[in-house]
């Protein structure tokens, strides 16, 4: 590309268009991407490492021939038809595949077309299951969820409620999102069994207080993500479900950043089964944008049971054809690779190259769950330093807050992951 045509698009792109989370009139620099293979990106026109794996979700890393040849084969057939009163092979053999690689329970699929709607589906099933079995005789009704502090669950309005209240920026939408009830955020990974308990006494005791206006219990499993890279013990998984239980309430686990092996479990709901299950980003492994909501067959009855009957929700590009082709095929992709051993693999690489960084100033923790690496600071860090140090060191990484992370495709070799835990270091060292 030239230097010329590459000015031209930047300038178009800083003029008028939007990126996730920037200014418009101040907007921080964008790089632009010319290609893509791989566990690689051409970025500025130098192929650089891939740490972000597109937010979590181009697991194969990028134009995976099988992947590629999905898609063509589909959109030679058709790209996209309503499914209302219609259905196609590709949505019916992505839910089949869901059913069968999900635990046994969740048998209902709702094929939504991004994570925040997946969530907005999901909330909407409890408070049309609790209509349905009608427990809504308080005046409040049961119409609240209950979730922990450091929470990520999309951006549009339902989704952001149960965010974190600073990473919803809850205070600026007072009076707009529905107000849900938030426990402590569960605590570390490594926690023990004392802290455990005293975080599971104060979830009892705060879903006691509120069960009458509770329909329903939200959180990332075993990781949270955007709220803040946090893993924590699956004995957690455990004391919510009982909570769940023990009021009524239906617990949903949203996987669409901790789904498809990531944490080195496919599922964190293999551990604990959940009554609603949302998935998403490496669903289709980063090829296009869909994602999935599973339920029980109790759900789905209590759901009829409710004045509309139906789940009140119908996106135009519900199982979009093209999308449920190339996630059948990620799927199998994914199962028919030894994903746990690339996981591990990753995992182990990444916490012996990210522990020297442990002793470094400013900065707090470093962690690793599945192919997961994060280095917390104790200060928030210069979002544009920091992506450049890893740049010129061949990295692609995208830090928020105080973190640097990294969540590389699975197909990264030993070569790749060297080279992204040197991008770290050199992020984590420009301050
Ligand atoms: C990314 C994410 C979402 C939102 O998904 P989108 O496709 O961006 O709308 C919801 N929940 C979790 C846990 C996520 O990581």
């Amino acid at each position: 590309m030239t230097v010329a045509l590459t000015e031209d698009l930047l300038a178009f792109d800083r003029e008028h268009l939007w990126h996730p989370y920037t200014s418009m009139t101040e907007p921080t620099p964008v790089r632009l991407v010319t290609g893509a293979r791989g566990g690689e990106l051409e970025v500025d026109g130098r192929w650089v490492v891939d740490g972000m794996a597109s937010w979590w979700s181009a697991i194969h890393g990028y134009r995976h021939p099988v992947l590629d040849a999905a898609i063509a084969e589909q959109a030679a057939r058709f790209s996209h038809v309503m499914f209302g009163g219609l259905t196609h092979e590709p949505a019916v053999a992505v839910g089949r595949r869901l059913v069968e690689i999900t635990p046994e329970p969740l048998e209902r699929v709702f094929l939504a077309d991004s994570g925040s709607v997946a969530v907005e589906v999901a909330l909407k099933m409890v408070l049309q299951y609790q209509r349905g079995c009608g427990r809504t005789d308080h005046p409040s009704g049961r119409t609240r969820m209950l979730t922990v502090l450091g929470g990520y669950h999309g951006d549009t309005f339902h989704p952001m409620s149960v965010t974190d209240p600073d990473g919803g920026m809850h205070a600026m939408w007072r009076g707009v999102l529905p107000g849900q009830v938030f426990g402590p955020r569960p605590p570390a990974y490594d926690a023990s069994p004392a802290s455990i308990a005293e975080w599971a006494d104060a979830l009892r005791d705060l879903a006691a207080r509120h069960a009458h206006e509770l329909a329903g219990i939200v959180v990332e499993p075993l990781l949270q993500g955007a709220g803040g890279m946090w893993p924590y013990p699956p004995a957690c998984l455990r004391i919510l479900r009982e909570v769940a239980d023990e009021h009524g309430l239906l617990l949903v686990f949203d996987e669409i950043a901790t789904g498809f092996g990531r944490t080195g479990h496919l599922f964190a709901s293999e551990l604990v089964t959940p009554d609603v299950l949302c998935l998403g980003k490496a669903l289709t492994g980063g090829y296009l944008t869909l994602a999935a909501v599973l339920t029980t067959d109790r759900v789905a009855r209590g759901i009829s049971g409710s004045e509309a009957g139906v789940v009140m929700h119908g996106p135009t590009f519900m199982g979009n054809p093209l999308a449920c082709a190339v996630a059948s095929a990620s799927i199998d992709l994914l199962l028919a690779s030894d994903w746990p051993a690339r996981v591990g693999a990753i995992g182990t690489h990444l916490a012996a190259g990210l522990a020297p960084l442990r002793s470094l100033p400013g900065v707090r923790d470093v962690r690793t769950i599945g192919a997961v690496g994060v280095v917390q600071h104790d200060h928030p860090i210069d979002v544009v330093a920091h992506p450049d140090a890893a740049l010129a060191a061949g990295v692609w990484l995208r830090p928020f807050r105080d973190l640097v992370y990294a969540m590389p495709p699975y197909v990264a070799g030993a070569g790749e992951l060297d080279r992204l835990v040197a991008g770290i270091g050199a992020a984590v060292r420009a301050g």
